[in-house]
């Protein structure tokens, strides 16, 4: 209140927060944005606020304190901004820089005794120019590297010293460095993303030490705080309490997710061992099965037609080559209805000397057993009758033709005659398919 100076009620209340989110509409850096975000602001006219002790309406200011900060500090980029006019959503693609490294200690309400510098660790990226649709990419800073990642679904990408790939980087000093040119940064930018270099500022506490970076698709920053030795010695308190046990891991890993990246990866050798162990398996089942169809195929052939041999389905010998389980033999698909070996299925059927056929059926089981003296001769007498019936019949058409055109032609022909009416007589001998009824016969 400005009236009587008393802080509201809910200015004790305390607030946890998991991200800051700051407004960059119309605000070019996150030092604009946070100075903007802890900025007082100014309640009166229609906003006016209501002073309990005062009892009435009165002037006042309202901001935000921040108290303590977190290790890993989060910013949303609010990119996405509501458009009352239109009722729609729409995102802000402006080119918004920031530093490298943040010293947070200015920001406290009060001084910290820890030291608050934060280096750039993650950028959370949207591509596309719409709230509603396009892709979202992440870029990771390895913290015992330094070496930046893409993370693009399953594409994990390289990116180098800088969040931005090498190619954008650049060193350039800078005279005023609170406030970083907007139009040298926009003159650096490679694609939606700079990577621009400055020179380290002889006042330590500027935030702005070292680079920045600007990105006009960036909606999330984290910064993560630099373990100095005065911090480290904190973290170190910490997770001798949390019982860490991995020198490697302790810096960064809490003990609980600690424990489960251990049985995450238990179980992944695991898996791995039992896989490795069921694919030498595999292979000897695979090894043992091609020494097998090599040495039974080198008994196949039959030496002669004087010995006895036996059939054999062609598509049951292929997949018994191929299978790691074959099926029991099935010779089924080649018989003839008399329960035979018809010459007509000779494309399908192969001929096994007795060795190889034995092996095969005391292997595999199944059946049946059809022999050199297995070829029907029912079907092969059936195929003959049926080739002589077509030659028959070929030579009566012809003969028939002969006596309608001589009919037809008016030739006195021999023997009993009989009336046939003449239309459809030339119809007749006109039709194209001579085996098929024609329009006369009806
Ligand atoms: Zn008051
Ligand atoms: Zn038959």
């Amino acid at each position: 209140c400005t009236k009587c100076g008393q802080e509201s009620e809910a200015s004790s209340k305390l607030e946890d927060f998991y991200e800051l989110e700051l407004n960059i509409k119309g605000l070019k850096t996150l030092h604009d944005s946070l100075e903007d975000y802890l900025s007082l602001e100014e309640l009166c006219g229609e906003n006016q606020y209501f002073c309990e002790s005062c009892k009435s309406r009165v002037d006042a200011t309202r901001s935000i304190k921040l108290r303590t900060l977190p290790d890993f500090l989060n910013f949303q980029l609010k990119r996405c901004v509501f458009h009352p006019k239109t009722t729609t959503k729409k995102k802000l693609t402006s080119l918004f820089s920031f530093p490298g490294v943040l010293d947070m200690g200015q920001k406290l309400c009060e001084p910290s005794q820890l030291e608050l510098v934060y280096d750039l660790t993650a950028v959370l990226i949207h591509k596309g120019t719409t709230v509603n649709s396009g892709h979202y990419v992440a870029h990771i800073k390895n913290e015992r590297t330094g070496i930046w990642w893409e993370f693009d679904d399953e594409q994990v990408t390289k990116l180098g010293a800088h969040p931005f790939g090498e190619g954008s980087s650049t060193t350039k000093p800078v005279s005023n460095v609170e406030q970083p040119p907007s139009e040298q940064i926009h003159s650096l930018s490679n694609g939606n993303h700079t990577n621009n270099g400055q020179l380290k500022s002889s006042d330590n506490k500027n935030i702005y030490c070292g680079e920045t970076f600007s990105s006009s698709d960036a909606y999330m920053l984290m910064y993560t705080r630099r373990h100095t030795k005065h911090n480290k010695k904190q973290c170190d308190e910490l997770n001798n309490s949390g019982q860490l046990n991995s020198v490697d891991n302790s810096d960064f890993l809490p003990s609980h997710l600690l424990e489960e990246v251990k049985e995450i990866n238990a179980s992944y050798s695991n898996a791995c061992e039992e896989y490795d162990q069921k694919k030498v398996k595999e292979l000897d089942i695979i090894k043992e099965r091609r020494e097998e169809v090599r040495s039974i195929l080198s008994e196949a052939p039959v030496p002669s037609f004087e010995e006895q041999f036996f059939w054999i389905s062609t598509d049951w010998l292929r997949q018994w080559a191929d299978n790691v389980t074959p099926l029991p033999l099935d010779n089924a698909p080649i018989q003839c209805c008399h329960g035979k070996v018809p010459v007509s299925k000779v494309g399908l059927i192969k001929r096994l000397s007795a060795n190889a056929w034995s092996r095969l059926l005391s292997k595999y089981g199944g059946g049946p057993t059809l022999t050199d003296s297995d070829i029907c001769i029912n079907c092969l007498m059936e195929g003959a009758n049926t080739i002589v019936r077509s030659d028959d019949y070929r030579s009566r058409r012809e003969a028939l033709r002969e006596i309608a055109e001589d009919a037809h032609a008016g030739k006195t022909l021999a023997g009993t005659l009989y009336y046939v009416s003449k239309s459809w007589l030339s119809q007749w001998l006109r039709r194209k398919h001579v085996d098929f009824p024609c329009e006369a016969d009806v």
